[in-house]
């Protein structure tokens, strides 16, 4: 796959869809705002890659911690500050009524900014002080590290062995899958990391978020063309989208695939499933699940 960050081939493609359609979903419309300014401030990044031997990455592997701890991050916080506030403004828009921010999350500080990142990056729930505010505040975050978080992981992943992660979260940072594809060569699964969008290969026939094995538990719904696939687990009951890349035609943008198939994520949940991206970050809160860290984080 190309690199995951094209900003604005993705801008494009979503121009060219409204151009066809005449119009644009609204939340097309919001990832499209989302877009540019990630892209704008994706040309003013300049991250610092933390000191990573291939002997020290290659343990990691093996041990099955993600490279990146929150304190290896090197993140420019005025540029953090200023994407979450544009972030707020573009999602106010979208609540109703509209322009309604919560307050706590107009008067963000440095100090609750930069304790609000570490706790979205370890799983831990937000400090009380933003409470009411946390899916708002979460989405903003997330909005405001992507840029940064994609970066570290366009330069880590091809540094990772993947014959030996071939785990269900993340081996850049950590993150659940909410998305995957079965490569064009070998029909081999690949799983996007929600988080920074890392690509690791995975096993056919597990389910990423409890493991199962168990093929009776494990079953797909596909379209007609046989070109998305919804991955089900009928033990933790978490479902992962896919896209079939044997069928696929024409350029295809992972990271956009998510949003062209909402629908797949609406028919999911009316069969009574969770998102694996969900169901792993909330294991991961309620402690049932810790992802091995490096010691002196
Ligand atoms: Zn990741
Ligand atoms: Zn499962």
């Amino acid at each position: 796959m190309g690199e995951s960050r094209g900003y604005h081939e993705i801008i494009e493609a979503l121009d060219k869809l409204e151009a066809k359609d005449s119009s644009l979903p609204a939340p097309l419309q919001l990832y499209r705002k989302i877009l540019s300014i990630q892209a704008e401030a994706d040309k003013r990044i300049n991250v610092r890659q933390p000191e990573l031997s291939q002997g020290l990455i290659d343990e990691s592997v093996r041990q099955g911690r993600p490279l990146l701890r929150f304190g290896d991050l090197d993140l420019d916080w005025g540029l953090v500050g200023e994407l979450v506030d544009k972030a707020t403004s573009i999602f106010s828009s979208y609540t109703t009524p509209p322009g309604e921010l919560p307050g706590n999350l107009k008067h963000l500080t440095p100090a609750m900014l930069e304790e609000a990142a570490r706790a979205w990056y370890e799983d831990r729930e937000l400090s009380s002080s933003l409470a009411g505010a946390e899916d708002m505040a979460e989405l903003a975050i997330f909005t405001a590290l992507k840029p940064f978080l994609s970066r570290y992981a366009e330069s880590l992943i091809n540094l990772v062995k993947q014959e030996y992660w071939r785990r269900g979260y993340c081996p850049v940072c950590g993150g659940s899958p909410d998305f995957s594809y079965l490569d064009k060569e070998r029909g081999a699964r690949w799983l996007l990391c929600s988080r920074c969008d890392a690509q690791w290969l995975f096993q056919r026939l597990e389910c990423p978020n409890c493991g199962n094995q168990d093929q009776a538990e494990l079953s797909y719904f596909t379209d007609d063309k046989g070109l998305y696939r919804l991955n089900v687990c009928e033990k933790c009951r978490c479902y992962l989208k896919a896209i079939d890349l044997r069928v696929a035609e024409g350029e295809v943008f992972l990271p956009l695939e998510r949003f062209l198939t909402m629908d797949l994520d609406r028919q999911a949940i009316e069969k009574g499933y969770t998102t694996c991206s969900q169901a792993g970050k909330l294991k991961r809160m309620q402690g049932h699940e810790e992802v091995p860290r490096r010691a002196g984080g």
